[in-house]
């Protein structure tokens, strides 16, 4: 079975975005489509806005992040989804994604760098924000791997998530069967050199983490997330060589990316 990944609808050819434009879907590469089952969602679409809709905008307003509409006198969706979002990450979960693909910069599915408008236009807008569905899921769920299309561009990162998606599949193989110590340690063996070859310093970490398993303390499901979220941060933190191959101009958002989706 192929490992199951989420994607933003926009990315795989859905006319959902608010202007019922298509994405390039190009940026999608052909390795990934054809090594993952796709699962597109459009948290958007899914809390009940239609096709075209106005664009929404993330805004500060005495120091809490609102998911708001440009237009219907900003009407504030934040509520909305939040709880959608809470529910979608769980049915997700239910579904056993092994990855999540956002679309970048968006309101709603930005993994960062989104712009934050500030109450009234008083300062400046900030570029530091976090998509509203993907700050619930990631906040829920840190140990499934996510990515934005904008860094599938660069291979060194789309092999770095394949691995992480496909690691986090074979963890769910095991969590069928039932976790014990020694399903934590066997999977340990089986996946140490790939997160070693990643960061050799997580490796190090996860070893004592499942030396220093007391099975008093708790039981060997906790082990088992404990160990399966420290792996997939370890993961996530590439080498600098690879950072440095991958500083091209494209990792810099574009203007066309700082337009609220
Ligand atoms: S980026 Fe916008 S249009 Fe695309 S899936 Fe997310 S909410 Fe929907």
């Amino acid at each position: 079975m192929q490992p199951r990944v989420a994607v933003s609808a926009c990315l795989v050819g859905h006319q959902v975005r608010h202007d019922g434009r298509m994405v390039d879907t190009e940026l999608l590469i052909p390795e990934l489509n054809s090594s993952v089952e796709i699962i597109p969602f459009c948290p958007e679409v899914e809390i009940g806005l239609g096709t075209p809709r106005p664009a929404t905008r993330l805004v500060n307003r005495n120091g809490n992040t609102r998911l708001e509409c440009t237009s219907e006198s900003n009407r504030d969706l934040t509520q909305e989804m939040v709880k959608f979002a809470q529910l979608k990450s769980d049915f997700l979960i239910s579904i056993q994604v092994s990855g999540i693909i956002f679309k970048q910069s968006s309101t709603s599915c930005g993994i960062d760098h989104v712009v934050v408008h500030q109450t009234d236009g008083v300062g400046k807008s900030q570029l530091n924000g976090q998509g509203m569905f993907t700050k619930i899921f990631t906040t829920l769920y840190p140990y499934i791997p996510v990515i934005d299309e904008g860094k599938l561009e660069k291979s060194s990162q789309t092999k770095n998530f394949l691995s992480r998606v496909k690691m986090m599949q074979k963890w769910w193989v095991m969590y069928d069967k039932g976790w014990t110590p020694d399903r934590v340690r066997t999977f340990h063996e089986e996946n140490g050199m790939l997160i070693h070859h990643c960061n050799p310093d997580g490796f190090r970490k996860l070893k004592v983490l499942l030396d220093d398993y007391v099975e008093d303390e708790y039981n060997a499901e906790t082990l088992a997330f404990n160990y399966i979220t420290m792996a997939q941060k370890e993961m996530s933190i590439l080498p600098s060589s690879i950072i440095m191959e991958d500083m091209t101009f494209n990792s810099i958002p574009q203007k066309r990316d700082l337009i609220a989706e």
